[in-house]
């Protein structure tokens, strides 16, 4: 039973010290790792928001001219003008992060509430 090896590790979650059964355990158990997983995938879209608003001035001159000018927008023109998945702009709105209109059974949202976002 000599091949058992144990490595004294770090838990990259919670910090806490544990007994590594590979070089590559980098959690000291399984809620961890997932619980990590989740914080990172949170910290990324957190990051790739940041990044669009600080990118969002400088697409805006870069991007169709024609998507800056109008006035109300589709659920994938407001994705494509900030350069976010239709996903994204989807749970922006079920969270009321987004305001949206509705013209018959279509989405609409007003380039204002867009402005909005980023006072
Ligand atoms: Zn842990």
């Amino acid at each position: 039973m000599s091949s058992n090896l144990s490595i004294k590790k770090k838990c990259e979650f919670c910090g806490v010290e544990f007994d590594a059964k590979t070089l590559y355990t980098r959690y000291c158990s399984h809620t961890c790792n997932r619980k990590h997983y989740k914080k990172l995938q949170r910290d990324e879209k957190i990051q790739s928001f940041q990044e669009v608003q600080n990118q969002s001035e400088q697409e805006l001159q870069t991007f169709d001219p024609s998507l800056q000018q109008k006035e109300f927008l589709s659920v994938g023109e407001v994705a494509t003008l900030l350069g976010a998945s239709r996903r994204t702009i989807q749970r922006m709105i079920s969270k009321g992060t987004l305001k949206i209109g509705k013209i018959g059974r279509r989405t609409i949202v007003k380039r204002k509430e867009i402005d909005n976002l980023f006072n």
